[in-house]
C-alpha cells in the first residue's frame, strides 16, 4: 500500500478540514459509528462525507472492497481493521463485525465501517446498523456510489434511458446460502427490461437459462463489467444467450447487465472514447431494436 509521509498526510488533512468546514459537514462525533460507502473502485467516487469519515475516525474497518488508497486520509494513529470479505477467502464473521463496532464505540472510539459500493445495497449494513440500534449506538450512514450505477456509468451504459427502460431491477445472485436466491424470473423478465445483477458471475448461465425460459429473447444484450471503476475495468458485451459461456471467461468482482440499455455503449462508452474508441452518435438505431414502454 502507498505510504505517504506525515507532512504530505498533514497537507492533505488540511486540505480536508477546509472541504468539511466549506460544507458544514457534521462531527464525527466519540463514541458513534459511521457506515460508509467507499463507491465500486475507483478512489474518486468516494462521498466528501466518506472522505471527512475516513480523516476523523480512531478505528476503520475496512472490506476488501473499498479501495485501500483511500485510507491514507486516515489519521496516522487511526487503527485500521480488515474485516473484508471475499468468496474463497478467510472471512471475517459478520458476528464478530458487528460485535466489534459496539465494543469500539463502547471505549468512546469514532468508529468507521468502510464498505465498498454503497453500505445498504448487497452489503450488509442493514445488519450492521441493526446490531448498533439493538446496542444503543449512535450511527449515521453514509451512502456510496453503487457498483450496480457507478459500474454502469465507467462502462457507458446509462442505467435508465427513455427509449429502452423506464424500470431497472437489481438482483443479487448469492443468496444466504450461497446459491442464486429463490425469484420468480418469469416476472422479473416480463416487469424489468434491464437487469443488473450483483455477486452473479458464477451463476451467469444458470440466470441467463431462466430468463431465456420466461421468454427474454435470447440474443438481448447483456455486459459483464469486472473490477468496474478500477484502472483494470473490463466490459464484455454479449447476448443472454452466450452469457454463461462468456461470464466463465471474467474475473470478480463483476456486475452482470442484461437489457436493451447495454446497446448505448456504443454510443456511451467515454472511457473508450479516451483511448480513441469512435462513439455512434446514433446506438440505438441497430438491427432488433424494440421500444419497451
Ligand atoms: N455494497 C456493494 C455491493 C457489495 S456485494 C455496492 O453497493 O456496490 C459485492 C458485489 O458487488 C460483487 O460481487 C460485484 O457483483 C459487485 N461489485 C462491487 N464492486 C465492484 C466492482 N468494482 N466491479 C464490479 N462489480 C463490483
Amino acid at each position: 500500500m502507498f505510504a505517504p509521509s506525515t507532512s504530505f498526510r498533514l497537507k492533505e488533512r488540511n486540505a480536508l478540514a477546509t472541504i468539511t468546514a466549506a460544507l458544514s459537514l457534521p462531527e464525527f462525533q466519540a463514541g458513534s459509528v459511521w457506515l460508509a460507502g467507499a463507491g465500486p473502485g475507483d478512489p474518486g467516487l468516494i462521498t466528501a462525507l466518506g472522505l471527512h469519515a475516513i480523516a476523523e475516525a480512531d478505528t476503520i474497518l475496512y472490506d476488501a472492497l473499498a479501495n485501500p488508497a483511500l485510507l491514507r486520509f486516515a489519521h496516522p494513529r487511526a487503527k485500521l481493521i480488515y474485516a473484508g470479505k471475499r468468496r474463497g477467502k478467510a472471512s471475517a464473521a459478520q458476528s464478530d463485525i458487528s460485535r466489534t463496532l459496539v465494543a469500539l464505540a463502547r471505549k468512546g472510539k469514532r468508529v468507521l465501517r468502510l464498505k465498498g459500493g454503497d453500505p445498504f445495497v448487497f452489503g450488509r449494513g442493514a445488519e450492521e446498523a441493526l446490531a448498533l440500534a439493538r446496542a444503543s449506538i449512535p450511527f449515521r450512514i453514509v451512502p456510496g456510489v453503487t457498483a450496480g450505477i457507478g459500474g454502469l456509468a465507467y462502462a457507458g451504459i446509462p442505467v435508465t434511458h427513455r427509449e429502452t427502460n423506464h424500470v431497472v431491477t437489481f438482483i443479487t445472485g448469492h443468496g444466504a446460502d450461497g446459491n442464486l436466491p429463490e425469484l420468480d424470473w418469469q416476472a422479473l423478465s416480463i416487469a424489468s427490461p434491464t437487469l443488473v445483477l450483483y455477486m452473479a458471475l458464477a451463476h451467469a448461465e444458470e440466470i441467463a437459462r431462466k430468463l431465456i425460459e420466461a421468454g427474454r429473447a435470447s440474443n438481448q444484450p447483456a455486459a459483464i463489467i469486472s473490477d468496474a471503476t478500477c484502472d483494470n475495468q473490463k466490459v464484455r458485451v454479449t447476448t443472454l444467450a452466450s452469457l454463461g459461456a462468456d461470464a466463465r471467461e471474467c474475473t470478480a468482482p463483476a456486475i452482470l447487465v442484461v437489457g436493451e440499455n447495454v446497446k448505448l455503449r456504443d454510443g456511451l462508452d467515454w472511457l473508450g472514447s479516451l483511448s480513441g474508441r469512435l462513439l455512434d452518435p446514433d446506438p440505438l438505431k441497430v438491427e432488433g431494436f424494440r421500444r419497451v414502454s
